[in-house]
Formats: structure tokens, sequence, C-alpha cells
């Protein structure tokens, strides 16, 4: 049997990055960045005030004190926004805001707190003179040019998930457009006899088509455009007409459920073989055991099976890691790994095993609870649970209180 890992490194094997696409900043939260981005100029552009106060000269205000307050004439006026003009001489001083730029000569701002003056109505205007209660050092409340980054330095790396902050920072550096990885066009297929669509009433022996739900949620989590491809019946023709519109619809992979247990799986399996290629494999895992993979006129081909469980599980472990690749995603991004302490003994069968838990926080440590029906049908037990608990194959009894990985949800 296929271990979890090696079925994983085949299918990542067909998969590489899509072309990129330009798209405005404002769509780009969630996408790949496609190349390196650098800074075009240094940050922050200018010295500038970091409080609203005094632009002055440090050595001007050595023996300042409480005390022994130093007054100092105010020659003007910096808004922030505006390009001072004006020169602080020895003596004097300048109003300053938060922002605005550091006028020539001027080394260093004192805060309103420490003045006399603290009026900061809107509107207020600048007074004559002010008196100045403590000495500062040269560079206080001002943040130098390029303190924060340097012309030329890197800021995010080809193949970095873009995060709110990432795109702030890419609106601080006036990249209005950003090259991305094209969404990945994720084609979805359920399949069987069974399988009727959510609006339909349910009829005697019927179940909704509950898969093609949850892999469009998670394909559209992990970035992807949808096409839905519907429900399939048991033929042969049918399989073939809804693998034909992935097809059409330029689908870049093919997710398709059920029909790979023994069985019934001989529809999906010989149309795709037909025109394409399949490997069928059973997984050394649980849930999930049968995984079959290949390819459908050339486009990548995942079956995942029926159980709702068993479709997410197998979701996580080998479709997310492909369309991450396909995006040149360089980071795992989904979902997100940590440690947890299992709150109660477990025992396994030495498969690879992914089971649904409740994981909450306990004196600082994620502790893990396992739900009590891990049947691979049984959907609301994964709606109530919070985390996946990794078993790794081979272990096949975990006492309370060892450590092992879970995805967290
Ligand atoms: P199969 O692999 O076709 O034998 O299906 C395994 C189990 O999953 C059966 O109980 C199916 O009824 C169920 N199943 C298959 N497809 C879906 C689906 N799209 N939504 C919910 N359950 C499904
Ligand atoms: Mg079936």
């Amino acid at each position: 049997m296929l271990s979890v890992q090696e079925a994983r490194q085949r299918i990542l094997s067909y998969f590489s990055p899509l072309e990129s696409e330009l798209v405005p900043l404002e769509q780009a939260a969630g996408r790949a960045l496609a190349a390196q981005i650098c800074t075009t100029f240094d940050l922050p552009l200018f010295d500038n005030s970091s409080m609203d106060g005094f632009a002055v000269r440090a050595t001007d205000l050595a023996d300042a004190s409480r005390a022994h307050p130093l007054a100092l004439p105010v020659i003007g006026d910096i808004p922030a926004g505006t390009s001072p003009s004006l020169r602080v001489e020895a003596g004097q001083a300048a109003r300053i805001m938060t922002g605005a730029p550091l006028p020539a000569e001027a080394d260093a701002v004192v805060m309103v707190e420490d003045t006399d003056f603290n009026d900061r109505s809107a509107g207020a205007l600048a007074p004559q003179n002010v008196s100045v209660y403590r000495a500062v050092e040269a560079g206080e409340n001002v943040r130098r040019r390029g303190a924060d980054l340097k012309l030329g330095q890197e800021i995010l790396s080809a193949g970095s998930l873009l995060r709110a902050q990432d795109v702030g920072m890419l609106a601080m550096l006036g990249v209005a457009n950003v090259q991305v990885s094209r969404r990945p066009r994720v084609a979805i297929l359920s399949t069987g006899d069974e399988i009727l669509p959510v609006e339909l009433p349910l009829t005697p022996g019927k179940i909704h088509d509950t898969n093609a739900y949850t892999l469009s949620a998670l394909a559209a989590q992990a970035g992807c455009e949808i096409i839905r491809l519907g429900v399939a019946a048991d033929t042969r023709e049918a399989v073939r007409q809804k693998l034909d519109a992935a097809l059409l619809a330029k689908a870049d992979v093919i997710l398709s459920s059920a029909g790979v247990s023994v069985g019934a799986f001989d529809y999906v399996k010989e149309v795709v073989e037909a025109h394409g290629a399949l490997d069928f494999w059973k997984v050394n895992m649980r849930p999930g055991k049968p995984l079959a993979f290949g390819q459908y006129r050339g486009i990548p081909f995942f079956g995942l099976p029926g159980n709702p469980v068993s479709a997410f599980v197998g979701f996580l472990v080998f479709v997310e890691p492909a369309l991450e690749q396909l995006q040149g995603l360089k980071t795992v991004a989904r979902p997100r790994r940590v440690r947890v302490i299992l709150g109660e003994r477990l025992e396994s069968d030495g498969r690879e095993s992914y089971l649904r838990a409740t994981v909450t926080l306990e004196d600082g440590r994620y502790v893990a609870r396992f739900s009590a029906n891990q049947s691979s049908g049984n959907l609301f037990s994964l709606v109530e649970a919070n985390a996946l608990v990794i078993i790794p194959a081979g272990v096949t009894s975990c006492p309370a209180g060892a450590e092992v990985d879970a995805w967290l949800f």
C-alpha cells in the first residue's frame, strides 16, 4: 500500500505553476504573488515627525527643564502633506504635525506634551513662542529616511500568499496592479445514482449531493475558480458527458467524488482510462483509503472517496497541496498546523490517521479530544470538530499527554 507521502509526491509531480496575470491591488488578497517585489524608494521617503510637536535643534535645548523652561520663537507651521521651505535656525522652533517632513536644520521634535503649548483642537493656530520643558536627543521623535526599508530591498518573494498586511505594504510602495498566479479552474463532479442536487426533495433511497458543496467551498478557499459539473448518474455516457464539460470549460483540475471503492467505480475508471489514464491506489490512511488519480484528456483528475468526511480529508491531504503548487505558492498556507497534546489515550490501527477532534486551549497548551463517532459518513462530527489530529503511520497506541500534529480549522 502507498504511504500518504508517496501518493502526494506522485500527485505533485503532475503539477507545475500556472501562468500569471495582472490584477488591481484591491483584488490581490489571498492570491499568490508571481514575482518578487522590491522597494523602488527608501521608506520612509523623507525624514518626518513621529509626534505632534515642535521641530528644533537638539543642542539648543540642552539646559531646558521644567524648572527652567526654554522659550523659543515659533517661525512657522508644518502640516502633514506639505514640503516646508523654512529653515530652523539656532534658537528657533517650528510647529510640526505627525508625518510632516522635518524642516532643514532641525534634528529633533519636542512633543507638545513637553511644552507649554497643548492646544490640540482642530484649527488651533501655532503660538508665537513656545516654552520647552525638557532636553531632547538629536533624532528624537524623528523617523529617518530609509529607517524602515532601503531602496532595492526585497519585501515579498515570489510565491508568497498575499495577506492583508502584504497588500497594504504594496499600496505603500505605490504598486496599484500586481502580478499574481492565475486562479486554478477546478471542475467538481459528483457521481452516483443515489445523489440528488440540493434543490430537489429527497425520494426513497436518495441523498443530497454533499461533496460538491464541501469540495467547492474548500477549492474556493484555496483560491480557485469553481466549475460545477453537477451529478453524473452511474452510466458510462453520463460520466463522459460531464468530464467533457470540464474540458470545454477549460478546467485545470477535475475533482470527482465517489465510485472509487471497488464496484460502481468502474464507469469512472473506464471513461477516464478511455481518454486518458488512471492510477487507482490504496493509500495507507484513514479515512479515505481508496484514491484515484490520473488525467482525462490531459486534465489532472482526482477521484476522491464518496463518504463526505473522506472526501474532505482527501482534499486537504492531496488536493490542497496540488492547488498550492499550481499557484506557485512557496509556503504551505492551509490548513493551519499546530502541535497538540492528546487529552485521552488513543488506539490506532497503524495507518496514517486524520481523526476528528475538538482542540481547546488549556493552560497555554492545545489539548485534543477525539469525536466519539469517527464514521466517515458522519459529516456532523466534522461540523462539531475544530481539528483533524494526525496520527503517523506505524503508531498503534498513543498515551494521553502525547504530542502530535493537528490541523486546526
Ligand atoms: P461510493 O464510493 O460510490 O461507494 O460512495 C461511498 C458513500 O458515499 C456512499 O454511501 C455514497 O452514497 C456516499 N456519497 C457518494 N457521493 C456523495 C455525495 N456527493 N454526497 C454525499 N454522499 C455521497
Ligand atoms: Mg457510488
